[in-house]
């Protein structure tokens, strides 16, 4: 990972290096956190964070479901990104707020522990390797399944839940496939580690409903706006492990992984398809900023002004 200038912590700009919590956090001990993953890209008008709010949102969702009172507003959290962005300075960058429970008690209870808040960017590139984003990645089934919606809510991207992620990551490296494809306790098709999965067939796009043990993804919303703006039709319903070796195209979105084609589900051969490349190309030209009927989704960010002048 790239270091940066700033850190926003606590709602102050620290030094990358400076950026420091207690060992006897709780969050460290427990998972007990909430977090968002975000991207800014470069656009003819400066950098732009895409969908900040709908992330900001998301992450306060996270929040109460953990029962986690957020020490900031959503608008507050935006303007400190805004304020992170403008001190490091980078045309294009990854957007990682975090909040979990601080220094205080260990004992399970989160007791009167502090919610401490901070805000990391740096750059990254494309997160599973450009040449997967080209022809596709390999993925696997994998033995672990995803967290069950009575186990921890799978509508919070909460820390806890990433070693489930975790563990299904490791067992595709290690068995040799470049990502994992988690499913539900019933053997539905739920999550990638970090991703949404999409299968097409016969023209139909289909993806899990958010019923199904998955995060309710921004790139998913995004795409699956794309792609009935496209004319393609779409359907939300439970697909199970065969859908997906008799799919014409499958393919993976995340915020990190952007839109990523399939080429194989458990050794079952699949192409870069064009339906998978025409939402790929539709979403890169979303995200630069090329195309202005999504402009609403692009949040500025003023690097003319110095930071100074924010306060
Ligand atoms: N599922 C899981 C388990 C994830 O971690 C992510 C990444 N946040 C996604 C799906 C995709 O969500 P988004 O498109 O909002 O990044």
């Amino acid at each position: 990972m790239q270091a940066t200038d700033k850190i926003w912590l606590n709602g102050e700009l620290v030094d990358w290096a400076e950026a420091r919590i207690h060992v006897a956090s709780h969050g460290l001990h427990y998972g007990t956190g909430v977090f968002e993953g975000i991207r800014c890209y470069a656009t003819d008008r400066g950098p732009a964070v895409f969908r900040l709010l709908d992330h900001l949102e998301r992450l306060r969702a996270s929040a109460r479901l953990l029962y986690m009172r957020l020490p900031y507003t959503v608008g507050e959290l935006r303007r400190a990104t805004h304020e992170l962005l403008q001190a490091n300075g980078l045309a294009e960058c990854y957007i990682r707020p975090i909040a979990f429970y601080g220094y205080g008690e260990l004992g399970v209870h989160t007791g009167s522990n502090p919610v401490d808040v901070a805000i990391i960017s740096w750059p990254w590139g494309a997160y599973l390797s450009e040449e997967g984003q080209r022809s596709g990645i390999r993925v696997m089934v994998s033995s672990w399944r995803r967290v069950d919606a009575n186990t921890i809510p799978h509508a919070a991207k909460a820390t806890g839940v990433y070693l489930n992620s975790m563990l299904a990551t490791h067992e595709a490296r290690r068995c040799g496939y470049d990502e994992a494809i988690m499913l539900t306790d019933e053997g539905y098709v739920a999550d990638g580690p970090g991703e949404t999965v999409f299968a097409v067939r016969g023209g139909v796009i289909s993806t899990p409903p958010l019923s199904t043990s998955i995060l309710p993804g921004i790139t998913r919303d995004t795409v699956l706006r794309l792609a009935a703006d496209l004319g393609y039709p779409v359907v939300e319903r439970p697909l199970i492990r065969s859908d997906l070796y008799l799919a014409d195209e499958v393919f993976m979105t995340g915020t990190a992984a952007e839109v990523t084609p399939v080429r194989s589900v458990d050794d079952h051969e699949l192409g870069a398809g064009p339906i998978t490349l025409a939402l790929q190309q539709a979403y890169w030209e979303v995200v630069r900023g090329r195309d202005r009927r999504y402009a609403d989704w692009l949040d500025l960010v003023d690097v003319g002004a110095p930071a100074e002048a924010e306060a």
